[in-house]
């Protein structure tokens, strides 16, 4: 007898096929056509960041047209591990010497806020995306020590952001893993980020907006009233303002010295038994480079990942994806005794970093109506929350307070 189960993850390895699509109610239907010409946004790309935006938009009254050359939710959003963090890439200490304590400090609360907003958001319309409120564990490592983790305590606690130090004897205590440090603090979350997507993405269509794909837009221009994409069947599409949503890809019009494209890596262990009862209850990473982080889901598999590599292309490498699996669960093992076998799903994608952590989240230089949502590292679902409540904002020609940390640069 053929066993099915090993072939299935054999499959799966080898295919580089992210967990969260093999999930239930992971896909949406679209519209193969357009169905009428004229919209007041059209909103490309039907991630978690065009699905926020047309979220945004269509509880405002706005008549929303969501476009994607690849089917819904298959871009970089369904790689995602998901770890919803308010936690910002770039330390708060480090953050403040690069762009200014002013920008630094609303950058971090801002970013606290987005969370417990996209909390909210998923219990008011009540998506079944397995949101989970959950404290992260910020360890020790390579790149940040214990005196650095000390001082951004105090930076965090300064501006009024939770935040307790942990000794060596309190992780080893508390957390059976053996580092000289950590910050926990209480206000991230994790969730399935492909049923996240199709829930808002559901949540807009129930308004009224459509979604249409493959549609891929190559130009747009802009006039007094509006704005024309062309799509590369040749069709024009107009509508008074456009949000490009398009995760690491861009036109050339978007192009940004400050913006790059990174790879990264990541693995689903089969269900376990026995976790630690606060696996399951936090989502934990490194102050390192290279570094690992990790999350559970309802079922008891370990999510993690890390391994980045400052280069676009090499995610598409499938050897190098089971090298990097297996130094993923060998780091998690290390650190937490977890021993996870082989994994069920292993994958890769790109996604996009700025230089200073922070997204750019704007007018696209030059126009007035087109606005580029990019740039978006390890907590990029925290960002496009930003980037939702800001684009909407600026829509309604209601301008958000914030809008200028995240400029185009
Ligand atoms: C392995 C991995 C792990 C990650 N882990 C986390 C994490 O734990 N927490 C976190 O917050 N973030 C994480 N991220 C980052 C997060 O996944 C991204 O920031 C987020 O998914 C970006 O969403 P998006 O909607 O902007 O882009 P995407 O999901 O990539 O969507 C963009 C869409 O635009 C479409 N598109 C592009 N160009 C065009 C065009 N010209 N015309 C029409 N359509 C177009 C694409 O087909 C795509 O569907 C991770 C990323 C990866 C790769």
């Amino acid at each position: 007898m053929p066993d099915h189960d090993a072939n299935t993850r054999k499959d799966n390895l080898r295919s580089g096929t992210p967990f969260w699509i093999k999930t239930p109610h992971s896909s949406i239907k679209t519209e193969p056509r357009l169905s009428r010409d004229r919209f007041d946004v059209i909103v490309v790309g039907a991630g978690i960041s065009g699905a926020l935006v047309a979220e945004g938009l269509t509880r405002a009254g706005k008549s929303v047209l969501i476009l994607d050359r690849r089917p819904a939710v298959r871009g970089s959003t369904p790689a995602s591990t998901a770890m919803i963090q308010h936690e910002i890439d770039v330390p708060l200490t480090i953050l403040r010497k690069k762009i200014g304590s002013d920008h630094a400090n609303r950058a971090w609360l801002r970013s606290v806020r987005a969370v417990a907003d996209l909390v909210d958001l998923t219990a008011d319309l009540k998506l079944g995306c397995q949101m989970l409120r959950k404290p992260a564990l910020y360890l020790a490592g390579n790149a940040l020590g214990p005196r650095a983790l000390l001082k951004e305590v105090k930076a965090r606690t300064d501006i009024g952001i939770k935040a307790d130090y942990l000794t060596r004897h309190d992780l080893i205590d508390r957390y059976g893993m053996d580092r000289p440090a950590a910050i926990l603090s209480p206000a991230s979350a994790s969730a399935n980020p492909a049923q996240l997507t199709v829930g808002l993405l559901e949540a807009a269509l129930a308004r009224g907006a459509h979604l249409v794909s493959p549609v891929e837009i190559t130009d747009m221009a802009e006039f007094p009233t509006g704005v024309a994409l062309a799509t590369r069947n040749g069709e024009v599409l107009l509508a008074e303002h456009a949000v490009f949503c398009t995760g690491y890809e861009y036109l050339p019009q978007m192009k940004s010295k400050a913006h790059h494209v990174s790879s990264t890596w990541a693995l689903a262990s089969e269900p376990l038994t026995g976790l630690p009862a606060w696996m399951k209850a936090t989502i934990a990473w490194e102050a390192s480079d290279p570094y690992l982080y990790f999350r559970t889901d309802e079922m008891g598999r370990i999510i993690a990942g890390g391994e980045d590599e400052d280069a676009a292309e090499t995610n598409s490498d499938l050897r190098k994806l089971a090298a990097k699996a297996k130094t993923i669960a060998k780091k998690l093992q290390a650190l937490t005794g977890v021993k996870i076998g082989k994994p069920a799903y292993a994958w890769s994608a790109a996604f996009g970093v700025t230089d200073d952590g922070l997204p750019m989240i704007d007018r696209v230089p030059g126009l007035e109506r087109v606005f580029a949502v990019m740039g978006f590292g390890g907590n990029g679902i925290t960002f496009s929350m930003i980037a939702a409540q800001i684009v909407t904002a600026e829509i309604l020609a209601k301008p958000d307070p914030d809008a200028d940390i995240f400029r185009y640069r």
